[in-house]
């Protein structure tokens, strides 16, 4: 098993913030701001602490890393600036901090027209050139499948932590042909009314996003199994905990409700889930260990979440960078303390991804992972999920910082090292 870490540039770009865009030009123009760095290949090193893991980085000359010339720094200036430092921050700055205001349009390009964000949504939305790279890729990598199928219809995802909806609403773009669905689903049902709000503002058709208010992990657990719906057959081994029944309504055109929704197959799904808190960093580079480290909830939560009323959650976390006031404790206390929850049943990182691969046919499971992410760890976890051969691991970089990392797996990889050897450079739009 090899963990291929490839790297992708980013670039604000002000043509990708005109108000008046229409959803089809944006259709025409998908990436306007991806750059894809050619690179080069440096050979495995197999790790001590697994031998049969092995990472490669895809590496690049940073000297060379430069936006192309249509997003040079000049032409990012005038009224529609990404970065707003002249508007004032109408929110209390202790829960909407300035610098994440400032950078209001980076995470949604219609943030004027209306885009409604919860304070832990402010921290955690993927920013928008980064959600529809993401989506991007899985427009790549449904084009096998869909041309297999040849049913006529693209492939159903599932956005299984939706939040406020940045990656969904950026599924919700990919034309239909490759992406005919999305299932949005959140246990936080006031998150998904802002998602289906915030789709509305990009002209995502009414039909296409579905949003299910319900613990993913018992949706990919015990609703699919090889893509299939099964909720409704002979069960092998009950669930502990069953979801509450919950009411079918519709917010901006979009429906909102339970199980009854769901759809009888998924194909692929996209997981940006909690990662334990804001000090994740505390693990330092490399030290995130998806077995020890992340935890996600099973049991249904006593009281709504955020009932201490401070708008914050436990979980809520961080794709820039939050303010933490743990600083002052020290690091063992604070790897002693991170992810304490409270009382309740939990799974942690590599069997949530077991999970999610066992529930689709294709085995196309992405993961946004906390950029310190121990690789030997992810590594394992695809190992032990059934993974074999090569997965990726892109790290995001936006204007030369890097922002999120996303896992990419069940397709084949071998061609990212392969091309190089080959004398050929990483095409731009490869899976
Ligand atoms: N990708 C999203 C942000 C996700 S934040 C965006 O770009 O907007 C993570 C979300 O996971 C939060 O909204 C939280 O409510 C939700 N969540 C936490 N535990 C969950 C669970 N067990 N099942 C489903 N959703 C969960």
């Amino acid at each position: 098993m090899t963990v291929v870490i490839n790297r992708s540039d980013l670039w604000d770009s002000a043509a990708h913030f005109q108000p008046d865009e229409t959803y089809v030009q944006h259709h025409q123009h998908p990436q306007p701001n991806l750059f894809v760095k050619p690179f080069q290949f440096i050979p495995h090193f197999p790790s001590q602490k697994s031998p049969s893991i092995a990472t490669a980085r895809v590496p690049y000359n940073l000297e060379s890393i430069k936006p192309p010339p249509q997003f040079a720094e000049g032409q990012l200036q005038g009224q529609f600036d990404v970065i707003d430092t002249v508007t004032p921050n109408p929110h209390d700055s202790s829960v909407v901090h300035d610098k994440y205001w400032c950078q209001r349009r980076r995470l949604f390009s219609r943030f004027d027209a209306g885009i409604q964000l919860d304070a832990e949504g402010w921290y955690s939305v993927t920013p928008e050139v980064i959600a529809d790279h993401v989506a991007q890729r899985v427009a790549n990598m449904a084009k096998p499948i869909v041309q297999a199928r040849n049913d006529g219809y693209g492939i159903v995802i599932m956005d299984a932590f939706c939040g406020c909806g940045g990656n969904s609403v950026a599924f919700g773009k990919i034309d239909p042909s490759l992406v005919s669905r999305v299932v949005c689903v959140d246990t936080d049902r006031t998150k998904l009314m802002k998602a289906a709000h915030n789709a509305s503002l990009y002209g995502i058709p009414t039909n296409k996003l579905i949003f299910i208010e319900c613990n993913s992990s018992f949706i990919l657990k015990y609703c699919y199994k090889n893509g299939q719906f099964i909720l409704d057959q002979p069960a092998r081994e009950l669930p502990k905990y069953m979801p509450k029944p919950v009411q079918m309504t519709r917010h901006a055109g979009y429906r909102i409700g339970g199980l009854d929704l769901l759809p009888r197959r998924i194909d692929a799904v996209f997981m940006d889930p909690p990662w334990g808190g804001v000090d994740y960093e505390v693990f330092g580079k490399n030290g995130y260990d998806l077995k020890k480290n992340m935890r996600i909830r099973i049991s249904p939560e006593e009281d709504e979440y955020e009932a201490d009323g401070d708008g914050f959650g436990d979980d809520f976390f961080d794709t820039f960078s939050t303010p933490t006031n743990n600083t002052k404790m020290s690091q063992k206390a604070r790897k002693a303390n991170f992810n304490k929850c409270a009382e309740g049943d939990y799974i942690d990182g590599m069997e949530m991804l077991k999970v999610a691969a066992e529930a689709t046919a294709s085995r196309i499971v992405l993961y946004d992972l906390p950029r310190n992410t121990n690789k030997v760890s992810l590594g394992l976890s695809a190992y032990e999920a059934g993974y074999k051969g090569n997965i990726k691991l892109e790290e995001h970089y936006l204007n030369g910082r890097l922002k999120t990392v996303t896992a990419y797996m069940g397709a084949e990889y071998s061609g990212l090292i392969n091309d190089h050897n080959n004398g050929k450079c990483a095409a731009e739009g490869q899976p």
